[in-house]
């Protein structure tokens, strides 16, 4: 096993809040351990663009509470090509970077899986991510917060659907995992859920509606994943107002507000701890893993493994409890 003397860290994909806590992690690690260590801005594209830095444990002074990335993210449509990484490599070795810890998501950990099989240097992907949808972790880093923030705009929406009895059609993130839009939604007190997972005929939202209004709802918020299949919160939205005129309808895109803002408090120690196992697991050995908490403790997968599992299995009873308490 060879030595390793200087570590590469990297933000790739959509950024997701804590990820500065993580560099922070990774960068005070590597230092504790004595390595020497070197940031890349714009992931993968900054490999072949040769945007190296290096940096200290001053480096990452404050920005534990710093949504985005200080490292900055990208995605690159020349690492995906046999060229742009034979770049990408070059730098790398001419920077002696002998190991990688990249932050991201799926798309992140498939560059990590080729850096390691093409170039043979060791890589450890840590999962950041609002979407929560990466196998080897419970939770992805980022997600914590986005589902707060949503909970936070629910409230607010709610007030308002309140005073002038509204329909409110929630849109928030989630092209193929409704993990966001089923807590959110439950924590929020939601009406209805719409998730890309299942499919939800417009016959039997508007059923659902039927009842809240029978019941004597004064409010109802229906959360919809962007993924879910009728299209979006503005066709569901425009497809119920057409067979159901009970309530004054508006529509919230939440959009790219999910990403921001400062981490939670679950967010900064999952951030740390798995910045920390991601060193941890280098200097063990790993040449190509990710590292995720499963239950209490931080452990390794390999990526091959993360890459051909099933991730976020839609969980019945929480859909069941949703219904339950919408009544
Ligand atoms: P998010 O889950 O937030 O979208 P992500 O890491 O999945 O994050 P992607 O855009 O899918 O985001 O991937 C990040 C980058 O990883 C891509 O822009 C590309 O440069 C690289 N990448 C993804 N898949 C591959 C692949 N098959 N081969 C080479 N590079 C890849």
């Amino acid at each position: 096993m060879k030595k390793i003397k200087k570590l590469g860290v990297f933000t790739s994909g959509g950024d997701a809040p804590g990820m500065n806590a993580c560099i922070r992690a990774v960068v005070r690690t590597a230092i504790y351990e004595g390595l020497e260590v070197c940031g890349v801005y714009h992931g993968y594209q900054g490999m072949i663009d040769n945007t190296f830095i290096p940096m200290n444990s001053r480096s990452v002074s404050s920005i534990i509470n710093l949504g985005g990335t200080i490292l900055k993210s990208a995605r690159s449509d020349d690492f995906r090509t046999k060229e742009g990484r034979e770049i990408a490599y070059k730098n790398i070795r001419e920077q002696g970077i002998d190991a990688l810890v990249g932050i991201g998501g799926d798309g992140t950990f498939r560059g990590g899986q080729l850096i390691s099989q093409e170039m043979g240097i060791p890589i450890i992907c840590v999962p950041g991510t609002i979407d929560n949808d990466l196998f080897g972790s419970d939770y992805t880093i980022g997600y914590d917060t986005a589902n707060n923030t949503v909970i936070e705009a629910i409230d607010k929406i709610r007030d308002t659907a309140m005073s002038h009895n509204r329909l409110f059609f929630v849109e928030v993130m989630g092209r193929d995992s409704g993990c966001i839009a089923l807590h959110a939604g439950i924590a929020g007190g939601a009406e209805a859920i719409l998730l890309p997972e299942k499919k939800t005929a417009i016959d039997e939202l508007i059923e659902t509606l039927e009842i809240a209004a029978k019941n004597n709802k004064t409010s109802t918020i229906v959360i919809v994943a962007e993924g879910e299949n009728n299209g979006g919160a503005y066709n569901v939205a425009k497809r119920v107002k057409e067979k159901f005129d009970y309530y004054d309808t508006k529509v919230s895109i939440l959009g790219h507000l999910q990403r921001g803002g400062s981490p939670s408090s679950f967010d900064r120690v999952l951030a740390t701890r798995l910045g920390y196992a991601a060193v941890q697991e280098l200097l063990k050995g790993n040449t190509q893993a990710t590292v995720g908490m499963r239950g209490q403790k931080a452990v390794a997968t390999p990526l091959s493994e993360a890459l051909n599992s099933n991730t976020f299995k839609l969980d019945k009873e929480l859909v069941k409890i949703a219904k339950v308490m919408a009544i």
